[in-house]
């Protein structure tokens, strides 16, 4: 009798620890990071062959998304639909000035707003970033995603660019940042941009910079 009670009481201790490991491993890597897909509804941003910019960033950033809860952080978006963030008809400060509003007033550590390049010349091509110097961490937040999308990818050489001109990203009160994700006027690119495993490659650098940038693990 004896040696049950002690054996149900160390099997309870067992739990107990094990379940306080695992809430503490995923309470020191559980911040939330705000997703915004740009463009949307009758704002389609660029086009190319028929598709629309607002498509593929949001493709990019619900596969961003799927990967860092994966990795036990909480994700926003400022949407989830092809629609914008306006009432009625589509006024683009309304728009803006309401992506901005929520993450001013959400708890995220850092925000990403998704976006692809358009050029004349089809021969420019690469993932690059953009930020301002609104925010300290602006500047370190762009370059760390901007390293790992030269590492990860392997096809761009592109460098991070100030952009002091950017509603968004001067308006936005946490670390920030622009990832043009690439040329849809690159038919490579865009042709890698379409398929589910350049997106997911795409989003597996994105996760990588937020942790090293966190320094969450
Ligand atoms: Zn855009």
């Amino acid at each position: 009798m004896k040696k049950k009670w002690l054996g149900l009481i160390l099997s309870l201790i067992f739990i107990a620890f094990s379940f306080m490991t695992t809430t503490a491993g995923r309470i020191s890597s559980w911040q939330t990071i705000y997703l915004d897909p740009g463009h949307g509804g009758t704002d389609g941003g660029a086009m190319q062959d028929g598709i629309k910019e607002s498509t593929l960033t949001l493709s990019i950033a619900l596969c961003i998304k799927e990967i860092l809860e994966e990795h036990h952080f909480r994700v926003l978006l400022t949407r989830t639909e092809d629609s914008s963030l306006c009432d009625k008809e589509f006024i683009k400060k309304e728009d803006m000035s309401k992506r901005v509003a929520q993450i001013n007033q959400s708890d995220a550590a850092l925000a990403l707003s998704i976006h692809l390049n358009h050029f004349g010349i089809a021969k420019y091509r690469g993932a690059q970033v953009f930020y301002s110097n609104a925010n300290a961490g602006n500047e370190i937040l762009a370059k760390t995603i901007q390293n790992h999308l030269r590492y990860y990818l392997g096809n761009t050489d592109r460098e991070v660019v100030l952009r002091d001109n950017i509603f968004i990203l001067n308006r936005i009160t946490i670390p920030c940042c622009i990832v043009e994700c690439g040329f849809m006027s690159n038919p490579e690119e865009f042709r890698l941009l379409q398929t589910a495993d350049y997106r997911y490659q795409f989003a597996q650098a994105i996760l990588y910079s937020i942790q090293d940038y966190l320094k969450v693990y």
